[in-house]
């Protein structure tokens, strides 16, 4: 039995490492340990009762079979009326809807929708990613045969790469450039003029060295906004819409990590084009998300702007609390958070260092480690973020202001600890 194997595709397959001290912060918690966690990207708000409701009610009414796979037609209506009217996307129909189990499902399947193993001889397709960047991008891409070319950001610029690097990053091999904004794990986001710089660079880069060129725009964050910056959607810019795929979900909006609900919009014929290869693979991976929350996202689209409402300005408040607290830590280098739900400051300058319980400091890894053992305070390491991520923690501020304040005291005394 000891020569039994998994796929080698999976052996390289690299697990999360948010999900990872989640689960530990999750099981000493169980143990009675008083554990802060700070550690899981998800809103700590209930789904609204509006959109429960529109399931149960589906439910009652037997809506339990198989469904079309992209979702019903009302239901797909209703998110590209979302995506014409809040997004500005041009062009943008029933027939450029997928709906698929969760923003990460949705981004699976659509890497490998447009993402081609090289043939013999061929370079590999290039995938450009500023980064620190969300962990599950570069092995989606990578097993869809994808190649990750990172570009580099920093604290300084909050994180944001500018159109220049993007021009300098893109070749002949590039297939996609994705963005995210608001950033998971940086907690900014791009202002609509550097979007549309980025896509006048596109656009060039499309009619010169770069035909085959897509932008993947991750839009999960959207309403969690609170900056002063507003959300543009670069999916909105008619030059280069046809070749931009808008990514969204229900996850974080509207407090439905566990519901799995996500989607994508496009335009033109393309935007067809790729909706129904994205039928094709979806058909023979999962059909159709379950059956039964397809009311909940017409609730959620259209019935809870006072909810979404009600917990960007809880987020508003917890953000300002966490950027006033972690301006007081001396060392600490921050971006000033404007949206999401995370701050992602460098903790570098204690490096070298030794924990009381004798740990050697020399990592985002080992700082959070003995963050999590000595001092029950559980943030992200930013190693797996890519570029500077491993001089960074990420701290997921979905929480109370109390458990912020708590955490914050904790972070502190483990840093004047520090020898
Ligand atoms: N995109 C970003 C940037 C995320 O942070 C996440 C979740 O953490 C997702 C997409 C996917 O979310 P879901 O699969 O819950 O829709």
């Amino acid at each position: 039995m000891a020569n039994l194997s998994v796929s080698r595709r999976v052996q390289s397959l690299k697990p999360s490492v948010t999900v990872a001290f989640m689960n530990r912060a999750k099981a000493m918690q169980s143990q009675g340990k008083d554990v802060l966690s700070f550690a899981a990207g998800e809103p700590d708000f209930d789904t609204p009762d509006i959109i429960k409701y529109a399931a149960i009610n589906a439910l009652t009414k037997g809506q339990t079979k198989y469904m079309p796979t992209l979702g019903d037609p009302a239901t797909r209506a209703a998110i590209a009326k979302k995506l014409t009217e809040e997004n500005g996307l041009p062009n943008c129909t029933t027939d450029h809807i997928t709906i698929g189990a969760g923003g990460k499902h949705s981004l699976f399947v659509l890497a490998h929708v447009l993402i081609d193993e090289p043939k013999p001889g061929e370079p590999q397709q290039e995938v450009i990613l500023p980064v620190p960047a969300w962990v599950s991008y570069a092995p989606i891409v990578e097993l869809a045969g994808g190649k990750i070319v990172e570009v580099p950001t920093t604290v300084d610029t909050a994180f944001k790469a500018t159109a220049q690097q993007i021009k300098q990053a893109i070749t002949p091999n590039t297939r996609m450039l994705i963005l995210n904004s608001p950033s998971n794990p940086c907690g900014t986001m791009y202002t609509p003029d550097e979007l549309k710089a980025i896509g006048a660079v596109v656009e060039e880069a499309a009619r010169t060295i770069a035909p085959n060129i897509i932008v993947l725009s991750d839009e999960l964050y959207e309403k969690i906004i609170y900056g002063g910056i507003r959300h543009f959607s670069i999916g909105s810019m008619s030059q280069i819409a046809e070749r931009v795929i808008t990514l969204n979900g229900l996850s974080k909006a509207y407090g439905m990590t566990g519901w799995r609900i996500g989607y994508t919009g496009s335009s033109g014929e393309f935007g067809k084009k790729f909706t129904n290869a994205m039928a094709t693979l979806q058909g023979q991976m999962s059909t159709n998300i379950t059956s039964f929350t397809y009311p909940s996202i017409r609730a959620a689209l259209t019935q809870c702007a006072g909810e979404v409402e009600m917990m960007r300005q809880a987020f508003a408040k917890r953000a300002e609390l966490i950027n006033v607290r972690m301006g007081k830590l001396p060392g600490i280098k921050n971006a000033k958070a404007t949206g999401a739900f995370y701050a992602f400051p460098d903790v570098s300058a204690y490096f070298g260092k030794t924990s009381k319980g004798g740990r050697k400091i020399d990592s985002a890894m080992s700082m959070s480690e003995a963050l999590l053992e000595e001092s029950l305070l559980a943030f992200v390491p930013g190693e797996d973020f890519g570029g500077c991520g491993k001089n960074h923690v990420r701290i997921s501020f979905a929480c109370s202001e109390e458990q912020i304040n708590k955490g914050m005291d904790r972070f502190a005394e483990f840093l004047s600890s520090l020898r």
